[in-house]
């Protein structure tokens, strides 16, 4: 590992109240020896000092001695860092300017720019983390909502490992009793042991590819489609909707938002609600694009809200909307929950003849404009698009490079449930045994290469 002395701004460009220089590394006391002044004028002598101290000073330019800015200066004596090396921060007036030319002065005096994730990395290979606790910080930091933060702390404080660990364990003991038994060929080898082994194995890992359905709803968030003909009510729900104080979820940095896509907070799950044109085949060309685009939305959603007025009889519009949600292919069918909506008006028509054609579609009565039956609307709506995605496995926040490799591991596991049925000498079925371990060690970064490292380091960000 390279371990010269790393510095870069962690704190994100632009202008903020203070912002952050991290500093991490052998030289860290001595780069802040040669840049630091306390306010009599006099240098600083970290390595003299107790750890994880905070002192006031200025940042000058050794070079000519000018003052750069005013700051705090940090000081943490490794390990008991970030990285486990010697850390300096340095916080700064919260402006691009102020930042960059303390930067500098650091680099001058030593410090080389740091990559993406590095600091993260070295936290990685000095063995303060492990690669799933790593992994975690990037879902700490694009945390959506207040539950999805709760899953990716859990992560960073160990969580995914842990249940990995059962696997680990009982491919770990497995193994040792296969290569036991192959210097001793004599003895009896107990098959039922290496089934409950496999199996143990298994189940671990099959509950972690279970819960990641559930996790992805919580990171990546979902989209619900409104339907319904003009004027039941959509936009009125999706403002209602948003206007609960319990909607404000951050949206993915760098989207552009579309005027008919908003996100709300629905019990944690970042919901983006599209709020469709129609969906009935029309002759109109400009007509036909909102059409064509409503039914892409329909597609990709997880879940459709078909919003209805409770105040008026059922149109020809509504009933053959209700049948192109009834008749889309089975697996477009995403569930479709149905609000009846203006609840607030005294005429209240019969809807039989909608719900007749959706007998599945559960149904909630709304009114849009009063904020009444909103809350129910919610939880029927997260309940139903949970139950779909885990089937009720504890949620885990698992990336793809993870899914893949724990994949793998499930795979050889099967490949040796084979051999041992087929009853194929147990040196073979001690490889795929060894594989499956090596795969779940991909996962917990017990086994990976420097090119995968390097990958999944790169997606971090500098100063991270
Ligand atoms: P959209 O065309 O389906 O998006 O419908 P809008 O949200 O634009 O609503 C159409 C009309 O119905 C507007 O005049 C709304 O004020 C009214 N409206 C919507 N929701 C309710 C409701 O719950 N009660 C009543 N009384 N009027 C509503």
């Amino acid at each position: 590992m390279d371990t010269a002395t790393i510095a870069a701004i962690a704190t994100p460009p632009g202008v903020g109240g203070i912002g952050v220089i991290r500093i991490s590394g052998s030289d860290a006391a001595d780069i802040a020896r040669r840049v630091f002044r306390r306010p009599s004028g006099k240098a600083i002598d970290l390595t003299r000092m107790p750890s994880h101290r905070l002192v006031y000073g200025t940042i000058n330019d050794p070079a000519t001695d000018e003052r750069i800015d005013d700051v705090l200066l940090s000081w943490m004596r490794g390990p008991n860092t970030y990285t486990r090396e010697d850390v300096v921060e340095i916080s700064c007036h919260g402006g691009p300017v102020p930042l960059r030319e303390t930067l500098r002065v650091v680099l001058a005096a030593g410090a080389r720019p740091a990559e993406r994730g590095e600091f993260t990395l070295r936290a990685f290979l000095n063995g303060r983390l492990d690669l799933t606790q790593a992994e975690a910080v990037l879902n700490v930091i694009g945390a959506r909502t207040a539950e999805s933060l709760h899953l990716a702390t859990n992560d960073l404080a160990g969580d995914l490992s842990r249940r990995l660990e059962p696997a680990n364990a009982a491919l770990v003991s497995l193994l040792a009793y296969l290569d036991a038994s192959a210097d001793f060929p004599d003895d009896e080898i107990d098959l039922a042991d290496i089934d409950t082994g496999l199996a143990a194995a298994e189940e671990a890992l099959a509950d972690v590819v279970a819960g990641s359905k559930a996790g992805m709803l919580y990171r990546e968030g979902i989209r619900i489609a409104l339907v319904g003909r003009p004027n039941v009510g959509k936009s009125s729900l999706l403002n209602a909707l948003l206007r609960s104080d319990r909607s404000i979820v951050t949206p993915i940095a760098g989207t552009t938002r579309d005027v008919i896509a908003e996100t709300v907070n629905l019990h944690g799950i970042p919901a983006t609600l599209l709020d469709t044109a129609g969906i009935v085949e029309t002759d109109d060309p400009v007509e036909k694009i909102g059409v064509e685009r409503s039914r892409q939305a329909l597609q990709t959603s997880a879940a459709v809200v078909f919003v209805v007025d409770g105040s008026a009889s059922p149109t020809a519009e509504d009933i053959e909307i209700a049948r192109t949600l009834a008749d889309r292919p089975r697996d477009q069918q995403n569930p479709v929950v149905i609000a009846i909506n203006k609840q607030d008006l005294p005429s209240q028509e019969d809807q039989s003849s909608i719900l007749d054609i959706l007998p599945e579609a559960p149904v909630r009565h709304i009114s849009a404009s009063m904020g009444k039956g909103l809350e129910e609307l919610e939880s029927l709506l997260a309940e139903t698009v949970s139950d779909e995605a885990s089937g009720g496995a504890q949620p885990a926040l698992i990336n793809a490079r993870q899914r893949a490799a724990i994949d793998r591991a499930l795979a050889h596991i099967h490949d040796a449930r084979e051999a041992r049925a087929m009853g194929i000498p147990q040196d073979l079925l001690a490889t795929s045994v060894r594989a499956a371990l090596h795969a779940v060690g991909e996962v917990t970064g017990e086994n990976v290469d420097e090119a995968v490292l390097n990958e999944i380091f790169s997606t971090f960000c500098i100063g991270k």
